[in-house]
Formats: structure tokens, C-alpha cells, sequence
């Protein structure tokens, strides 16, 4: 996260905490892992990728390959940063801090082991056991990892993704770097709904009615629900594949240019409780619920 990406986060923060009821309790915390990726990240910087071959990637875009690029993280790093984030979490919320001692000290014995770089996949096999083997839960754990890739990939990719072919791909995975969509977004100028990658942050155009996971187009599946008096949130959800994802309509906020839909997604994370409530999962894999709330609501 460099500055400008910080100070677009706290804008951010600032703009959810008026438009979503309930938000100012988690924001505080949030804000506090923010200001944590910008300190760690200005005292150890990363350079953004070179720009990749561009005919290639128009070439791969064209095809309806998505370049996949996802560059390994060294691992000093992943636990450094994660290491700042417990930090963080535990001055903004004190009764954390039994949960991130146990954490730190399961990344040191993480470190000790590990190979000098990750790769995606790794990143999600320590998220998965630090779940399992400490008391840290699952929906803080979604929330700091995928804050950890964001963090990271938001900026190793975005001159490559700013470059991007993006108006040529039609497919529901990120052109990019290959994840699945958590969220979009209705654009305020003519509502077409824009797909925004929350690994790499890179958006993309995606037809309104298709799933961006089973690429299902019959009408009679799709749907969308929204919650009375927030209209500003609709819950997709496709009943051929039983996923959702989450699209935010910035003509009910009137946002010109970048949101940061991120913000916007923690903001709203009663909206997953729901969806998981009425038996979808999130396409993207990203696990926002713990699992004891769901099935509080099926006794
Ligand atoms: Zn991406
Ligand atoms: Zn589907």
C-alpha cells in the first residue's frame, strides 16, 4: 500500500462510516491495519512489476485467458506484515491481544520451516492451519490475509494493470492475476456493472446477467437480494452454481472515479451472513462468516 492507496482507504473508511449503519465500530480497527500496511510498506517498499509484454497479454486477453500472474511473496515479509497487523488489532481491540500473541508465535515457527517465498496457494494453506491450530477466527482471518494480498499485489501489479487490455476480456475471473470476484460495482454513470478484483484490484466490464463463476446466463437463476433501507448493496446470487457476490450501486452513492470497494465490502459483511444464511457460498472463496453464526440461525 503506498500513500496514495492509503489516503484512498481512509477517504474511503470515511465515506462508508456515512453510508452504512453500524460501520463506525469496525472502522476504527480497520483504519487501524491500514495505517499499519502504509508504515510497513513505507519503511519497506516494493516495485511494481515491469510491464509485461503487451501484445502477449492482448493476445491472452483476446483468447479469454486470463494472464494468471501471481507473483510469489517472500515469506520474511508475509510475516512481517502480518506481524504489524496483530499489532495493530490488538491496541484498537485489547481482547485480542491472547489471539495475536499465539499468532506471532506460530508465524515464528511458520518462518522457521517455511520456503524463502510463497505463492498464493501457501499463503491460503497458513491462513488455513492459523485458523485451525490458534484461536484466531475465521472471519479476522479473511479479513488480514486478503488485506495481506491486497496490500502486496495492489501494487506489484497495478502498472501492468493499468495498461490492461481490460474493455476486450468478457470472463468472470479476474484478467489479471486469475482470482474470482468478492464484489462490483453498478457504475454511477449508466449502472453497467463493473467487476473489481480483490487481490490485484484491476476492473473489468462483466454482463449484468451471467455469473461470473459458472458463466450460467438464464434469467430464471439469477438473482439479487437487498436489505430494507440499503439499497445500495445487492447480493447476487446464482441458484445453477449456489454462489454469490456482492455489487455495490454507486449511483445510489453518486461516487465518481475510484472506489475503493474493498471499504465498502467490510462495511457490508452482514450481506455475506445473509447470503450464507440462504445456502450460497462465495465464488470467490473468500470466507467472511464464521461458521457457528450460521448455524446459530438454522436451530
Ligand atoms: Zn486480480
Ligand atoms: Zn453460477
Amino acid at each position: 500500500m503506498n500513500k496514495l492507496q492509503y489516503e484512498k482507504c481512509q477517504e474511503e473508511i470515511t465515506r462508508c462510516n456515512r453510508l452504512y449503519q453500524g460501520f463506525s465500530d469496525a472502522s476504527s480497527f480497520i483504519s487501524a491495519v491500514c495505517s499499519a500496511a502504509y508504515e510497513y510498506f513505507k519503511a519497506h517498499p516494493v516495485k511494481s512489476l515491469p510491464v509485461y509484454d503487451q501484445d502477449e497479454a492482448e493476445e491472452s486477453i483476446r483468447a479469454g485467458r486470463s494472464l494468471a500472474l501471481n507473483p510469489p511473496l517472500n515469506s520474511k515479509a508475509v510475516v512481517r506484515l502480518l506481524k504489524s497487523f496483530g499489532e495493530a488489532i490488538a491496541k484498537a481491540n485489547p481482547k485480542l491481544k491472547a489471539t495475536v500473541k499465539e499468532m506471532n508465535n506460530y508465524l515464528d515457527q511458520f518462518l522457521h520451516d517455511s520456503p524463502e517465498e510463497l505463492g498464493r496457494e501457501d499463503i491460503f494453506n497458513l491462513q488455513d492451519s492459523m485458523i485451525k491450530d490458534t484461536e484466531l477466527e475465521e472471519d479476522l482471518a479473511t479479513f488480514l490475509f486478503s488485506f495481506l494480498i491486497y496490500s502486496f499485489y495492489r501494487q506489484y501489479l497495478q502498472t501492468i494493470s493499468e495498461v490492461l487490455r481490460t474493455d476486450l476480456w468478457e470472463g468472470g475471473d479476474c484478467p489479471l492475476c486469475g482470482a474470482k470476484p468478492h464484489y462490483g460495482l453498478l457504475r454511477s454513470e449508466d449502472g453497467a456493472k463493473q467487476l473489481q478484483c480483490w487481490t490485484c484490484g484491476t476492473q473489468w466490464l462483466h454482463t449484468r446477467i451471467k455469473c461470473p463463476f459458472c458463466d450460467n446466463t438464464d434469467m430464471e437463476k439469477l438473482g439479487f437480494f437487498t436489505v430494507e433501507d440499503n439499497e445500495k448493496v445487492r447480493v447476487n446470487y446464482c441458484q445453477k452454481c449456489c454462489q454469490y457476490y456482492k455489487i455495490f450501486d454507486a449511483r445510489k452513492f453518486h461516487a465518481d472515479g475510484d472506489v475503493v470497494l474493498a471499504i465498502h465490502n467490510l462495511a457490508s459483511l452482514t450481506h455475506d451472513l445473509l447470503a450464507r444464511r440462504e445456502g450460497f457460498t462465495p465464488g470467490s472463496g473468500l470466507e467472511w462468516v464464521n461458521k457457528d453464526e450460521i448455524i446459530e440461525a438454522q436451530d
